[in-house]
């Protein structure tokens, strides 16, 4: 599929447009351009997948999700693209297995608005209006569970605010407050970021690759917990 991505046509950039893509949501035409490779990896590696009629492991699979409630619709999970809305159809054809699919909605580039959070935001209030606060997306964090923990805790925070009841942050461990750290140090060039580890502190202990994840999940675990059962928090026998 490689080279037919290359070559489709795609729709061009207006003079006014910047093309920065974010890493997590790239064109599917410019992770081929990446290299020979690329394609086979990120949501098109075929982790736990053999091909029940030849026991082999495909080189790339594309994930169906299904979108409507009949099952009869589904999406294909991590094909963005700028390419022609004919292309599209032409090129996704070419998968084997969607040799006939009918295509119900093409796909389009999506522009995401975010505010340079730590330049603009001081604990998600705009320094420049007080009283008025942001949440979600628009802060700069990325995606479902990161945009919901961050309008879940700024409810938190301007509830405990408005009571006059003290509430700290949580702890620079655990995700959600490497997440609200991340809006809150200047960089040069300031991007959204989903949660990940790199945004709480090193672990400061050497460990094998394999382990790192699960260690930096427990410490975060344990300091949101320890976190959780300091903090007075309405709802706190329900969230813990
Ligand atoms: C194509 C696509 C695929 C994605 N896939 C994933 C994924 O697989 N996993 C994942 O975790 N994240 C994914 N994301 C990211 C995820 O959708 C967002 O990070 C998340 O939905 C942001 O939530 P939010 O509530 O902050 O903002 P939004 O969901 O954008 O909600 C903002 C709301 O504000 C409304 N609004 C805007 N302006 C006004 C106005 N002036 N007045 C009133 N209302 C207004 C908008 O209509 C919208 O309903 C995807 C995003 C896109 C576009």
């Amino acid at each position: 599929l490689r080279q037919p991505l290359l070559d489709a046509d795609k729709v061009s950039s207006r003079d006014f447009e910047k093309e920065v893509h974010f890493e997590g949501s790239m064109p599917i035409e410019t992770l081929a351009e990446r290299g020979e490779e690329t394609l086979a990896f990120g949501p098109f590696k075929p982790v736990g997948l053999t091909d029940p009629r030849t026991g082999e492991r495909p080189f790339a699979v594309v994930q169906l999700r299904v979108e409507n409630q009949a099952g009869t619709a589904y999406n294909l999970v991590g094909c963005q693209t700028k390419l022609k809305y004919g292309e599209q159809e032409r090129v996704f054809r070419m998968i084997p297995g969607l040799e006939n699919a009918q295509f119900e909605r093409l796909g389009s580039v999506h522009r995401n608005t975010f505010v340079n959070a730590p330049r603009v935001l001081k604990d998600l209030e705009f320094s420049a209006r007080p009283g008025v606060y942001l949440a979600g997306q628009i802060t700069g964090v990325e995606g479902y569970v990161e945009s919901a923990a961050c309008g879940l805790w700024l409810g938190l925070a301007l509830g405990a605010k408005l009571a006059k009841e003290p509430l700290a942050p949580p702890p620079p461990e655990s995700v959600l407050g490497g997440l609200l750290n991340h809006l809150a140090v200047e960089v040069k060039n300031f991007q959204p970021s989903n949660a990940n580890f790199g945004l709480t502190p090193a672990l400061g202990k050497r460990a094998k690759k394999r382990d790192r994840k699960r260690l930096f999940a427990e410490r975060a675990r344990e300091a949101f917990m320890r976190w959780l059962g300091s903090a007075e928090i309405p709802g706190k026998k329900i969230t813990s």
